[in-house]
């Protein structure tokens, strides 16, 4: 079955250098191969992953504008690979970073309310959803925790409970909770972001006990569930798994797989 991943992260730079660290240690993807495109290219082919989205994280708020500069680069090369572009909510000239990402062509923005530090509405985010809204630009979340055990619920900024006041205020944005509407709250993303207007991925479902992904999928319409990975911070094969498990017929597999993901970058 064809694959799009919806949800993977090239490294360059100093950040490839952490990831080989973290990945090598963990014994996952990236043993030898770097984390820039020709890594992930050669991990795609070998998986048989037809097209990858990567979503850049902003680690600070100067990073955002020269990461985008990157990331146009890979939209410009023939390669099945499309990168949204990095916000921080935090960056000088958020407003004119935006006019810039909608000139550059890119199809969306990554936000990461946990890793970034910030709410998902915060004030300085409202003129994003709007310009995001206005000019039909994907905005793609972190939803959650992380995946450190016992994490501290009073320091979560990805509450599925806020997103759902997102999604309320702004019914015309195309918004993806990644990690199936919250990472380690699956509760709460049931209770308030299930069956809404937005889109979930499956990145991380690897740590999802089998029944809940099933439960998730079912009760939030396999027709907006986007196959993600997070590679290279996990395996195509191993996410793939789960979700075949958790499809409750192949078409439902094939929409999560490629079909939805199709849809929204017309491909
Ligand atoms: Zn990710």
């Amino acid at each position: 079955m064809k694959i799009i991943d919806f949800h993977s992260h090239f490294y360059n730079g100093k950040r490839a250098d952490g990831a080989e660290e973290y990945l090598v240690g963990r014994g996952l993807v990236l043993k030898t191969a770097d984390g820039g495109l020709d890594g992930v290219l050669r991990w795609m082919k070998e998986a048989n992953v037809a097209f990858s989205v990567n979503l850049p994280v902003a680690a600070n708020p100067w990073d955002a504008a020269e990461m985008n500069i990157r990331a146009a680069k890979y939209n410009s090369k023939d390669n099945p690979v499309l990168s949204f572009a990095a916000i921080h909510p935090a960056s000088p000239g958020l407003e004119d970073m935006l006019f810039d990402i909608k000139r550059a062509g890119f199809m969306g923005i990554k936000i990461h309310p946990q890793e970034q530090d910030f709410y998902p509405d915060d004030e300085r985010m409202k003129k994003v959803y709007k310009f995001c809204s206005d000019n039909r630009l994907m905005v793609v979340a972190h939803g959650g925790a992380g995946t450190e055990n016992n994490f501290d619920r009073a320091s979560l900024k990805g509450e599925p409970a806020i997103f759902r006041s997102v999604i309320d205020d702004y019914p015309g944005l195309k918004l993806v909770v990644a990690h199936m509407g919250g990472l380690q709250v699956w509760d709460d993303a049931m209770k308030y972001l299930c069956a809404k207007n937005v889109m979930f991925d499956t990145a991380y479902c690897t740590i999802m006990d089998d029944m809940l992904l099933k439960e998730i999928i079912a009760a939030h319409g396999a027709q907006k569930v986007l196959f993600g990975t997070d590679f290279p911070w996990q395996t195509y094969k191993e996410t793939a798994d789960k979700v075949e498990k958790a499809a409750a017929s192949r078409e439902e597999l094939e929409l999560i797989m490629y079909q939805n993901a199709e849809n929204l970058l017309n491909k």
